[in-house]
């Protein structure tokens, strides 16, 4: 080991408490700090805040770092302060007294790491207040600065300018959207210099995906919070009114959540939020507009209640699951007539430009794919972002199809069931809705199919043994795999497609997947991690002391419960009981400061004591 990489991790392990780097974090903080313009794509949770605040941490000069969340700039300073770091912030949120402080630390050189918003880097002369000290410019959440990512931001078009006033620091940008567009746009726009860039795998291992046929929304998503106790989620839905609906129904069964939606007042989703953050809420239900600076590292699950608009969409959200590394778990309620109404949607001011149409066609194709498609889902995944996915032999380990909840029928199996469903469809001509046409084949006779003789059909009972589920879920994957497709008008009528026509002439494939019927007490299942088993078990009661206790000095602190400790670092102590500052110095996550800070209260709280905030 050379002497820059041991000084590196001695910092990683004084500063974070932790013994080795994730992937390419010791690669990107070396070529900062060799002053080399760097690109690095991590996907969430990936460990991006280590490239820029270890250089900070080294004490040979000031870190800037660009970020448009001011709302979450404050726990992020908090953070940065408990691993060690002069960590200071400037945007235009903050208190006149907190300002003048920073102002004064700043001008006497007694900052390591400084956060500002791209608006108020734009303004005055900042940048040249900054420049004799600044050896690194980070620009967080890099794809806002690119028209193809999914969250422009205007002012970071503008960054390149100040840059230029700054030609001696390095610039890294970082972001975990990592589509070859965006990439490309990151490095021109913010004019890194022949950059060198990192790139991660995208796969997120510690995450278990579930995409899973909707029956019934409620008790599904119910279903999924109960298998994590005590443990904070996410549940997404489409609508504000799906949101609030939810929530209620949640709440009534004994769920401790709140809901989340931009129809809220702007103070009433602060609350909300906070409440969230702070762990007097296990659950947020929430639209999209909830996520754009939500840090809460242990999220142990996400639940889409309703299918996302984009694979992109997808990755985003249920991405804020596990960002501590710990399993969590992804769940998907799906419904093909969620990617209808995401079409309605986009054209309801007007037709859109044929580009533009044809982009949102594939968008929605892909993540039905994904939804319905009976495919290893980290595979899919990883493939949508342009990497490879070395399956294990046994699978994942870590999806429902890999872990056998969902199976795919067998080729011939499939072809036949397929043929009857389509058969069904042509049958009644497009002129009926999915489910008329399923109730057809499930033999299942009312006035409507009697009167027009549909009952008399060769296609009426054709697949009655099976469930109504099941065959609504089979409608629903031969719509994303374009044999059968949906009208949307006032009623939505299915229709048989033309490659929907040539299947049933045997042209063409077809895959369909089953959901295998599951014991009732399903327990999220932990993906395999052969690390992992050597480990002893926590003492449950004794982690559930542990995080009240963190809860108790994080409202002290005012500050969020998981800047004090993660739930990881808990879980060790829980499990490994140290007794000494010497033993709590081994768990992982607890770095110098915080053991003095933090460490003889938790080692009482471990001892049996309540502690001593
Ligand atoms: P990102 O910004 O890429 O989503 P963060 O910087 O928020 O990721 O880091 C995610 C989590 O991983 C944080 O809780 C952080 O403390 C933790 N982490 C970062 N680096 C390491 C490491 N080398 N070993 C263990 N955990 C790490
Ligand atoms: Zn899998």
């Amino acid at each position: 080991m050379s002497a820059l990489d041991a000084e590196l991790k001695k910092a990683l392990l004084r500063g974070w408490g932790y013994r080795s780097f994730r992937p390419l974090q010791k690669e990107a903080v070396q070529a900062a700090l060799a002053g080399k313009d760097t690109l690095v794509v991590l996907p969430t949770g990936g460990g991006k805040s280590v490239c820029y605040q270890l250089p900070a941490a080294l004490g040979k000069g000031l870190v800037l770092v660009v970020s448009p969340l001011i709302a979450l700039m404050d726990d992020q300073v908090a953070a940065a302060r408990e691993a060690g770091l002069k960590a200071e912030a400037l945007h235009s949120n903050l208190e006149g007294s907190r300002r003048s402080e920073a102002y004064r630390l700043l001008a006497s050189g007694q900052v390591d790491l400084l956060y500002v918003s791209p608006e108020r880097l734009l303004v005055g002369d900042l940048a040249e207040e900054l420049a004799p000290r600044l050896v690194l410019i980070a620009v967080d959440e890099a794809h806002c600065v690119s028209h193809w990512g999914h969250e422009f931001r205007p002012e970071y078009r503008r960054l390149a300018e100040v840059f230029e006033r700054l030609p001696k620091a390095a610039r890294m940008a970082l972001t975990a959207t990592a589509t070859p567009e965006v990439r490309e746009d990151i490095c021109r726009q913010l004019a890194l210099r022949e950059p060198e860039r990192f790139i991660g795998h995208p796969d997120r291992p510690n995450l278990v995906y579930r995409a899973v046929p909707r029956h019934d929304q409620a008790a599904q998503v119910l279903d999924v919070i109960r298998r994590h106790p005590k443990q904070g989620g996410i549940v997404y839905a489409q609508t504000r009114k799906e949101v609030d609906r939810l929530a209620e129904g949640l709440r009534e069964a004994g769920v401790s959540c709140v809901p989340y939606h931009a129809g809220m007042e702007a103070s009433e989703r602060r609350e909300c939020q906070e409440k969230f953050l702070a762990e007097d809420a296990d659950v947020v239900v929430a639209t999209i507009a909830f996520g754009m600076g939500i840090d809460r590292p242990d999220v142990r699950f996400v639940v889409h209640a309703n299918t996302p608009r984009s694979v992109e969409h997808y990755q985003q959200e249920s991405g804020r699951a596990g960002r501590d590394g710990e399993s969590a778990e992804c769940v998907l309620l799906f419904a093909a007539s969620d990617l209808i109404r995401h079409r309605f949607l986009a054209k309801k001011d007007g037709e859109l430009a044929p580009e533009r149409e044809r982009a949102l066609e594939k968008q929605l194709r892909e993540i039905g794919r994904y939804a319905a498609a009976p495919v290893c889902r980290h595979g899919i995944l990883s493939e949508h972002f342009g990497a490879e996915y070395p399956a294990p032999a046994k699978g994942c380990g870590a999806c429902d199809v890999c872990l056998g909840e969902t199976r795919s029928l067998p080729d011939e199996e499939a072809l036949l069931t397929a043929k009857k469903i389509l058969s069904a469809a042509w049958r009644t001509e497009g002129r009926f809705g999915a489910g008329y046409v399923v109730k057809l084949l499930l033999g299942k006779p009312d006035e409507r199919m009697a009167s027009r003789g549909h009952d008399k059909l060769g296609v009426f009972g054709l697949l009655g043994k099976e469930s109504e589920a099941a065959l609504r879920y089979w409608v629903d994957q031969l719509i994303v795999q374009g044999f059968l497709e949906v009208d949307e008008g006032d009623y939505p009528l299915l229709r048989i497609t033309s490659e929907g026509k040539a299947l049933c002439a045997d042209k063409g494939t077809v895959r369909l997947g089953t959901a295998v019927p599951q014991a009732r007490k399903r327990k999220g299942r932990k993906p395999a991690r052969p690390t992992m088993e050597a480990e002893p078990r926590a003492d449950e009661a004794l982690f559930e002391r542990l995080r009240a206790f963190r809860r108790m000095i994080a409202l002290q602190l005012g500050v969020p419960p998981y800047v004090v400790f993660h739930d990881a670092a808990l879980l060790e102590m829980a499990a490994l009981r140290p007794r000494t500052l010497e033993e709590l110095r081994l768990v992982k996550g607890v770095g110098e400061k915080k053991l003095e800070r933090f460490g003889p209260a938790f080692l009482k709280v471990i001892a049996g004591g309540s502690g001593d905030a």
